[in-house]
């Protein structure tokens, strides 16, 4: 394993800074420590196409074929090198030497992997060979789009019992401003449907970009559809959420947009987190 000596800052997210193939550690604003991440998509494929992607290259498509022998390979020696070697002490700053969780991600959708289910069940396998089980969160960090899959939904069943964690891409709520910012067709149904089925297997938070196109923040009529599909998916649909993580533009995108993205306000953002409380959801808002 190629282990750079590299200090990983708050704003490090580079995937090869580990010179693996699937794993990659983070440390992470969200999660206030060391994430390590495993990316299911080094073809840098995506269903998506989010105008606000820091995926450099990025491709429409699914996950290739992954190598599970080597992803666990990958991961085992990483955990170990984490939790029992000197990575904490020479990669990571002093105030972040903490190992948070394990996180499904990286470039492109996770649960377009045709194996994410024993994907899954491999993680599980390493955590509880190494006792993390109920000591680190198992993030799944997805767009949600193929919530529909069998396979998918056994995957986060067995996540819940890893003691696991959803975060749900929903950035806007109408069709139209859907297109717009994720570049798909998708109707507000069908998330409200995803949402639901996630949230029936395992603890889900929704997560949500918010961020300025050409100098402007999203008008009243997106933000009106945004939060009315977060009402109907819990009043309507009885979704139960854990609550929102609400994110500003952290990190420059790659995408042919992002010279007119630039992030709003902080007081913008505090005034959206506090119309998202009103409809009785939590709220983690980072800036
Ligand atoms: S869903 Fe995630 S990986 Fe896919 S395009 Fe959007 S931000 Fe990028």
């Amino acid at each position: 394993m190629n282990k750079q000596p590299v200090v990983l800052s708050i704003r490090q997210h580079d995937r090869n800074v580990a010179g693996l193939t699937y794993v990659y550690p983070v440390v992470s604003r969200r999660a206030g420590g060391v994430s390590i991440g495993i990316n299911l998509n080094p073809n840098n494929a995506c269903n998506w196409r989010c105008v606000y992607c820091q995926v450099p290259d990025l491709q429409r498509g699914a996950a290739p074929e992954i190598d599970l022998a080597l992803l666990e390979r990958e991961l085992r020696d990483f955990v170990d090198y984490v939790l029992n070697g000197d990575f904490m002490l020479a990669q990571v700053p002093p105030e972040a030497r903490r190992l948070n969780d394990i996180a499904l991600s990286g470039n492109g959708e996770p649960t377009s992997a045709a194996c994410f289910e024993q994907v899954v069940q491999l993680v599980g396998r390493v955590m509880s060979d190494f006792g993390l089980i109920g000591q680190i969160k198992l993030v799944l960090i997805t767009n949600g789009s193929l919530m529909s899959r069998l396979s998918v939904q056994r995957g986060l069943e067995a996540m819940q019992t890893l003691g696991g964690e959803v975060w749900f891409k929903i950035d806007r709520g109408s069709a139209v401003d859907m297109a717009a910012i994720n570049q798909i067709n998708l109707s507000p149904d069908r998330v409200r449907r995803h949402l639901k089925l996630a949230a029936e297997r395992c603890s889900t938070w929704v997560q949500t970009c918010m961020f300025c196109m050409d100098g402007e923040p999203p008008d009243e009529k997106m933000l009106s559809s945004y939060l009315a599909l977060l009402q109907s998916a819990v009043e309507e649909n009885g979704v139960q959420l854990k609550g929102v993580l609400l994110y500003g533009l952290a990190r420059s995108s790659m995408q042919p947009e992002a010279a007119r993205l630039s992030p709003c306000p902080v007081e913008w953002m505090a005034v959206l987190a506090d119309r998202i409380e009103r409809l009785g959801l939590s709220v983690r808002l980072s800036v």
